[in-house]
């Protein structure tokens, strides 16, 4: 469900037409809808009612990585988020958002010393480990900076979430965790250092998730971990079920399930659990509540369909081309007529290729285009490649709207490279 709707003839978000947007900003640009956003949130806490745990709520600890932008951080925090972190930068990120540090939980598999640092002057709520070396190193910054790390292992449950291989982080050859089996020995290790509090478990085995069951089979793993784990002696506070939930992209595919019935899935996995549970979901709070609104430069004759070539490209929105993702493409003034078209960027890469043979609304130069269910990982992966700026960012909020993030100059991209002196003569020397 999302905010973005066909009024008068127009696409609009929320109170805002599109158009208005467009004339002011100029195109591409991503469009979010505040109240998408705060709905998504509300849904998902309602959909985990009965999961409190000593009379807390759970926590839903947003994934940063899906959309850093400041004001979406901002709305979050003012709801009451926490926010699933994996860098340093997306913690200042979210800690200037006014993420209180508790309601933070730092992931990834490639913490760096200073990061490990910055996180634990800033006193956040948990560090997911994902090795036992990283343990060691934790534990030796901790203890240097004189802090107590809390500490969960991401385990590894080695199952299939039946995903795209790009975001399926729960085979046991990723990447991610520590094997499942060397749990136990992990926790041993990590509870005999100094500077660690040993406080909980995670998982997260990818994203895009649009079956429960290799979810239900993952926390049933970690169910049984946590009674070995407690049985070994070890304190288990939390349970950290991490994100993944997928949401609807194709309109004419069987939607995902609802953040209900995965509510319902969790209540009955985690039941006798006894834990503070926390949440890390992403993609399900901020994808819909994004769109990326283009023009059409111009209409290419091809072979089979025209080519209808928009002003946003792979660099702008790059999950098509990184993980052959769908998103709906559709007109701000559909004319009631399709065809069919594929539709690219201007990008000088085969790869940038939004959709080939698409039945679409009928469009021609100069129409506006949105892509649908771009508010997740979509502005946050742009890059500046073909020296094309980072795309500009709005907010809309009922009848109001704001910039969130202005156009870059392209003499910003210039100005930020330097020229050495010996560069500037033709001489070897
Ligand atoms: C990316 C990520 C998430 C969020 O995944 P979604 O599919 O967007 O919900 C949560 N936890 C971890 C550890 C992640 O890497």
């Amino acid at each position: 469900m999302d905010h973005f709707d066909i009024r008068d003839g127009a696409m609009h978000a929320e109170g805002v037409p599109l158009d208005t947007i467009a004339d002011a900003v100029g195109t591409p640009v991503y469009v979010y809808s505040a109240a998408t956003i705060r709905r998504h949130v509300t849904v998902f806490r309602d959909a985990l009612a009965g999961l409190e745990h000593d009379g807390r709520a759970p926590l839903i600890a947003f994934a940063v990585k899906a959309n850093p932008n400041a004001a979406v951080l901002t709305v979050l925090a003012q709801m009451g988020c926490g926010a699933d972190v994996v860098s340093g930068g997306e913690l200042k990120r979210a800690l200037a958002a006014g993420v209180p540090a508790d309601r933070v939980v730092f992931s990834g598999v490639g913490k760096t010393v200073d990061e490990m640092a910055y996180a634990l002057e800033a006193d956040i709520g948990q560090f997911n480990l994902e090795s036992e070396e990283e343990a060691e190193t934790l534990s030796t910054v901790a203890a240097k900076l004189d802090r107590t790390a809390r500490v969960a292992f991401r385990v590894n449950p080695d199952v299939d979430a039946g995903t795209h291989a790009k975001i399926s982080t729960g085979r046991s050859e990723n990447k991610f965790g520590i094997p499942f089996d060397t749990a136990p020995q992990a926790y041993a290790r990590a509870a005999a250092l100094p500077g660690l509090a040993v406080q909980g478990v995670a998982v997260h085995i990818g994203s895009q998730l649009t079956d429960l069951h290799p979810l239900k089979q993952a926390f049933a793993r970690i169910g049984a971990l946590i009674q070995s784990l407690r049985a070994a002696g070890h304190v288990i506070e939390t349970a950290d079920l991490g994100g993944g939930l997928g949401v609807p992209y194709d309109p004419a595919k069987p939607a995902p399930p609802s953040p209900a019935a995965y509510g319902a899935m969790v209540r009955e996995a985690t039941a006798g659990w006894a834990c503070r549970l926390i949440f890390e979901p992403g993609r399900l709070i901020v994808g819909n509540a994004g769109v990326l609104l283009t023009s059409v430069i111009r209409v290419k004759p091809g072979v089979r369909s025209p080519f209808v070539i928009v002003d946003a490209a792979m660099n702008d929105l790059m999950r098509p081309a990184l993980y052959d993702a769908w998103h709906n493409i559709r007109a701000v003034h559909p004319k009631g007529d399709r065809f069919e078209a594929n539709v690219v960027g201007p990008v000088c890469e085969t790869g940038d290729t939004f959709a080939m043979q698409r039945g679409m609304d009928r469009v021609e130069e100069g129409d506006r285009v949105a892509f649908m269910t771009a508010g997740a990982y979509a502005a946050t992966m742009a890059s500046t490649y073909n020296s094309r700026p980072l795309t500009p960012e709005v907010m809309v909020s009922g009848n109001k709207w704001a910039i969130v993030r202005a156009r870059q100059p392209v003499e910003a991209l210039i100005a930020a490279d330097s020229v050495p002196e010996w560069a500037t003569s033709s001489s070897e020397d």
